[in-house]
């Protein structure tokens, strides 16, 4: 991408509506506009890097053996009358009436909807176990909308759903969900902990937060600091196995949001120094919640033995759109924005460091296609300002290299190599760089 033919906004000033680093570099980094409280447009460079969180979540669900489907934005009432949550769930639901006058609403969560197509498909023990999920927009009326995107009203959430026969397979499930999330986040090069975590008004028994540790964060944790040092399990982990003992070693440290914390048991089980008490950023929970919505809904199977039970459930959520936010809050320094790999919008900045010099010219024309030749993603800063302001601008956007091209460089036949989070550079050859970064 070049950059003349981009729209990146940029601003040089701290916006005064932000208060977090997060919010204030989204906003500075040309990511977002906000259109309403809680509502924000994605720029071309927010977005790619929306669509690089989503790419990992779906790979991961899809290793763990879920499957994609898409549901509407827009629910009937009549849906959440038959769970009962139509009443319950307050003023953070946006109702709406269609020119019918039928009651509409724009979902906050898709349990209901889920189960409606499940209940009308399904009907036999063979089919299951089933794990449907969507990437989708949901829409909350927060009544307090803040920190950008991290609390939005219109927000993208990854939402799964897990059927099975009984409990025992129902943990399972939730045991493949629980390592899938390991991974996806870590992916993203964010440690975000998994903590036992209360049900809210989803309902069930068991329950984990996975928590973005930031100062900034909404939430107050306990945990361990042991299970920092965990080990994410690789790509080969084996979903058709007994998860059990991966599971357990994650949920042996002490890890509690305030929510469900106890002191004593804190107090007791773990040494003072490893205590840490913390603030952290909610991007995922996950539930069991056994028959609460496929009892009022009849969501039934006819069992191996010939009877019908109902299907024990659970679901998964990740705050796709919050992460952009979470990711930053953690990986950020004064200069702006410091992407980790997974997920930065282009993997290379390159910069041309003297408009109107017809050897650099040449020079950032030859690496602009043999970098991409190699595969990676590139954004040429081919403007006519200042070098000053084109390094200020790479590192405000935090592209994980740069790579700067300039006549004095040229004349030693080399280029310079930037790495935006460790801040080393140094000098190669053009063909150095590319063989460098492939
Ligand atoms: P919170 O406690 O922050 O209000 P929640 O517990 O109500 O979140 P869930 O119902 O668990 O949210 O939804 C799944 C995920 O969706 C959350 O873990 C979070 O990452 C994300 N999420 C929830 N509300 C918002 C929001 N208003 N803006 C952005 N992301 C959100
Ligand atoms: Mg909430
Ligand atoms: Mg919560
Ligand atoms: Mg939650």
């Amino acid at each position: 991408m070049r950059l003349t033919r981009y729209l990146l906004p940029t601003l040089k000033e701290n916006p005064a509506e932000a208060q977090i680093a997060s919010h204030r570099l989204m906003l500075r980094a040309g990511l977002i506009r906000q259109e309403a409280a809680g509502i924000y447009a994605w720029l071309p460079l927010g977005l790619r890097v929306l669509k690089n969180i989503e790419r990992i979540v779906r790979e991961e669900m899809d290793r763990a053996g879920a499957v994609e489907l898409l549901m509407p934005t827009l629910q009937l009432a009549d849906l959440w009358r038959e769970s009962g949550r139509y009443d319950a769930y307050g003023p953070e639901m946006l109702r709406i009436r269609d020119r019918h006058e039928r009651e509409l609403l724009y979902g906050p969560t898709n349990e209901e909807m889920i189960t409606e197509i499940f209940r009308s498909y399904v009907g036999s023990w063979r089919s299951l176990p089933l794990n449907l999920y969507q990437v989708q927009w949901k829409f909350r009326d927060e009544q307090r909308p803040r920190f950008g995107v991290m609390r939005g009203r219109e927000f993208l959430m990854k939402d799964a759903y897990s059927f099975d026969l009984d409990e025992a397979a129902a943990r399972r499930s939730y045991q493949r969900m629980f390592v899938a999330y390991l991974r996806m986040f870590d992916r993203m090069g964010v440690k975000a902990i998994p903590m036992r975590a209360e049900t809210g008004p989803i309902g069930g028994d068991l329950s984990h937060e996975f928590l973005v540790l930031a100062q900034t964060g909404e939430s107050a944790v306990f945990c361990d600091r042991a299970v920092l040092d965990l080990p994410v399990p690789g790509a080969d982990v084996d979903y058709g196995g007994d998860l059990t003992s991966l599971v357990e070693a994650w949920t042996a440290p002490y890890a509690a949001t305030e929510d469900v914390h106890e002191v004593e048991r804190f107090e007791r089980d773990v040494p003072a120094e490893r205590r840490l008490l913390a603030r952290g950023i909610e991007v995922g929970q996950i539930f069991y919640f056994g028959t609460k919505y496929s009892v009022p809904m009849n969501a039934v199977v006819r069992h191996a033995d010939g009877i019908e039970r109902p299907i024990h459930g659970g679901c998964y959520g990740v705050g796709v759109s919050r992460l952009v936010g979470a990711i930053i809050e953690a990986s950020h320094d004064d200069q702006g924005i410091v992407w980790p790999d997974g997920v930065a919008p282009f993997q290379v900045g390159l910069l041309h460091l003297k408009h109107g010099d017809g050897r650099v010219d040449a020079a950032c024309e030859s690496l602009y296609a043999s970098l991409r030749a190699a595969g990676l993603s590139v954004l040429l800063d081919d403007t006519d300002e200042r070098p000053g302001a084109k390094f200020a601008r790479m590192d405000l956007i935090g592209l994980p290299w740069q790579v700067r091209v300039g006549p004095r460089g040229l004349d030693n036949g080399t280029v310079e190599l930037k790495h935006r989070a460790s801040g080393e550079r140094r000098e190669m050859a053009p063909d150095d760089a590319v063989a460098f970064l492939r």
